[in-house]
């Protein structure tokens, strides 16, 4: 095992581990800023899905107005306005003309490169970085922490040791595994931390959908573009275009509320379930019955044991949470936590991060069915996906 790189005279060594535009962004930041950059790459060269995305275009940013891009973002919006603030679509535009790309506003409202390509944009912005000083390490494979602290890397001459001031993972989702972003670094970074990190889990965005068309519809209309159309899914109503394909639908404006989609299918959709109870699992029975009458499958129980409903409602909070997350089954679309004196509403944010699904209770249910009977569009933060998102049945 060797150490690598030494620390530098007097800047601040900083390792950007993922050569994608999200690591190649905070290394340019980070040299602008005076620090000795290292940017490793898993992959012999760096930003290979960018490269792919260039290949439909490269759809940079959109050109509305900044205060309603940022409701794209759904209810993370407010969590990412400061960003947006300090480096939005405009300034987005700005940095691309900086490297010479000058961009241009489609009909869509879409902007893109003037060329249509990631690749001169890509270019330049390596030749920039190289001259910031960034040094770029490809075919370094990031593994983790060792015990002492240093950074594990794989490394074409073997494993290095690695202890950089700070260390920014930019590794990208799990989509395109051929590309590099395979997501092997979740559960090395969900492990790492103790306590555990709440992290998300990676879940598909950017997605089209399977629709059971008829054979009829396939026949004539598989692959006709949708324009000029609109789609309305609960509080979402957007214009744009999409493509009916053979199995399904799919285009920038799916894309747009698929998110929202995925969410909502995995709430009210959700045939396999995890079952969190506070009451023993007698009484959890019946229920459990019903709900296999009803077409939805079980797939892991926890039961609580209380009897006495003033004792449900003390349940303190961690033990709630970990009723839940331990009715969880890496199956399961869902949570349902039946038992209105439970505390539910409190912790169910703390638990969908955990387990990356929707939690159901008894009174997040209640009150989703009454927002939706009074027709109100307001959304609750801080109680759960169910009344945060407020997926709608149609
Ligand atoms: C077909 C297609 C079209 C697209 N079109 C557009 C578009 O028009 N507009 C748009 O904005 N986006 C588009 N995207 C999405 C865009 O490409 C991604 O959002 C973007 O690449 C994400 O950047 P990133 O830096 O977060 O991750 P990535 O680009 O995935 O980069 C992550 C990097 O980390 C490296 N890595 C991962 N694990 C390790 C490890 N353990 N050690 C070392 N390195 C590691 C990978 O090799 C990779 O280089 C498209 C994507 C696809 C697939």
């Amino acid at each position: 095992m060797r150490a690598e790189p030494a620390a530098g005279r007097g800047a601040l060594v900083v390792a950007v581990i993922g050569g994608g535009p999200a690591g190649l962004m905070a290394a340019e930041q980070l040299a602008a800023a005076g620090a000795q950059v290292h940017l490793y790459d898993a992959m012999p060269s760096v930003g290979r899905k960018f490269l792919l995305a260039g290949k439909g275009g490269l759809n940079l940013t959109h050109g509305e107005p900044e205060a309603t891009f940022g409701q794209r973002y759904f209810s993370r919006s407010g969590w990412l306005a400061p960003w947006l603030a300090a480096f939005g679509p405009q300034a987005l535009r700005d940095w691309a003309a900086g490297l010479g790309v000058e961009t241009f506003v489609g009909s869509s409202g879409r902007v893109f490169p003037r060329d249509l390509k990631a690749a001169p944009l890509l270019r330049a912005w390596l030749q920039r970085l190289r001259g910031q000083g960034v040094q770029l390490h490809m075919r370094h494979r990031w593994l983790g922490w060792d015990e002492a602290g240093a950074l594990r890397l794989a490394t074409p001459q073997g494993e290095a040791a690695l202890n950089p001031a700070a260390t920014v993972l930019a590794l990208g989702g799990a989509s395109w595994q051929r590309l590099g972003s395979d997501g092997a670094w979740w559960p090395v970074l969900q492990a790492a931390a103790v306590p555990p990190l709440p992290l998300v889990p990676l879940r598909p965005s950017n997605c089209g959908f399977d629709v059971a068309w008829s054979k009829h519809l396939v026949s004539r209309h598989a692959g006709a573009p949708l324009k000029g159309v609109a789609l309305c899914f609960g509080n979402f109503s957007q214009k744009g275009e999409a493509v009916l394909t053979a199995t399904g639908i799919e285009g920038s404006l799916v894309y747009a509320a698929s998110s929202l989609l995925r969410e909502a299918l995995a709430a009210l959709g959700a045939t396999r379930i995890g079952f969190a109870a506070p009451f023993p699992e007698e009484i959890g029975q019946a229920s459990l019955r019903y709900l296999a009458a009803n077409g939805i499958q079980t797939l892991a129980t926890r039961f609580g044991g209380y009897r006495d409903n003033f004792a449900i409602a003390e349940i303190p909070p961690e033990e709630v949470i970990a009723l839940a997350c331990g009715a969880d089954h890496p199956d399961a679309q869902a949570v349902l936590m039946p038992g209105g004196n439970m505390p539910c509403l409190g912790v169910a944010d703390a638990i969908e991060a955990r387990i990356g699904k929707p939690v159901i209770s008894t009174n997040q249910a209640g009150m989703w069915a009454l927002l939706e009977r009074f027709r109100t569009p307001d959304r609750i933060q801080g109680a759960g996906m169910l009344l945060r998102e407020r997926p709608t049945l149609r």
